[in-house]
């Protein structure tokens, strides 16, 4: 794809490939594309999501930030094709929060070929609404009040677009109790979003009360699936 000039800068935590670790894709192999920066601000997260003046690509390169989404996914296509990749996984941070970058990278890198997987807090779902078209897969966090001291609204998941929710599925990470308040909100809001099933992880990767939670769901009509954090598993990104 020729270079063109393009207005749209974003800043990159990192860029690194590894195996999916977690929800319905998990064992993938990706390109992972980390964007800095989120407002969220979750209890107890792990996330490194800082501004930085560079970034590491897959410990080859030192890159400086900020940089265009077209030097970008020309980098990046320089450095793994599509054919060798499951997808790329843009990820963060919370990625929507430079919405008009993010666009531009999704355009750049859709027209080299790759299938774009995004993973998302579900806080923005004006911006999801807006991006949602471009990517294949959206990887749509429920977050709950008593692991991460947010949660999510259903009002909010309301808004979604009927043409977006096939590409989405959605991720619950769980501490090891459950509230069956929580467990009636979430079937709600999978309601709203025309699914069946969810992907279910557990902070410490504990199995002693999954079998409870996952009766409940799967009385109520819907398929839960218990997937340990394989990233945390194997110790890698
Ligand atoms: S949305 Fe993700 S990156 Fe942002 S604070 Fe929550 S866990 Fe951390």
């Amino acid at each position: 794809m020729p270079l063109q000039n393009t207005s749209s800068e974003g800043f990159i935590k990192e860029v690194f490939t590894s195996i999916q670790g977690e929800g319905k894709y998990v064992g993938a192999l990706q390109l992972f594309v980390r964007l800095s920066g989120c407002s969220i601000g979750c209890k107890g997260c792990d996330t490194d999501y800082s501004f930085s003046d560079s970034f590491d690509l897959d410990g080859i390169s030192v890159l400086s930030n900020p940089i265009t989404a077209e030097k970008l996914s020309y980098i990046i296509y320089d450095h793994i094709k599509p054919n060798s990749i499951h997808s790329i996984s843009i990820t963060g941070g919370e990625p929507l929060l430079q919405k008009d970058f993010l666009k531009e990278l999704i355009f750049y890198l859709k027209g080299y070929g790759y299938r774009i997987f995004l993973e998302t807090s579900g806080f923005f779902i004006d911006r999801l609404n807006e991006v949602g078209d471009m990517v294949d897969i959206i990887s749509l966090d429920f977050k709950l009040g008593e692991s991460f001291g947010v949660e999510f609204s259903l009002d909010e998941i309301g808004k979604i677009k009927d043409e977006i929710k096939d590409k989405i599925y959605v991720k619950i990470v769980l501490k090891d109790s459950f509230d069956f308040v929580v467990g009636r909100k979430i079937l709600d809001g999978l309601a709203l979003l025309g699914k069946t099933e969810f992907y279910l992880h557990f902070f410490d990767n504990c199995i002693k009360t999954n079998k409870i939670i996952m009766n409940y769901f799967y009385s109520n009509g819907v398929d839960v699936f218990y997937v340990p954090q394989l990233h945390k598993l194997l110790e890698i990104k």
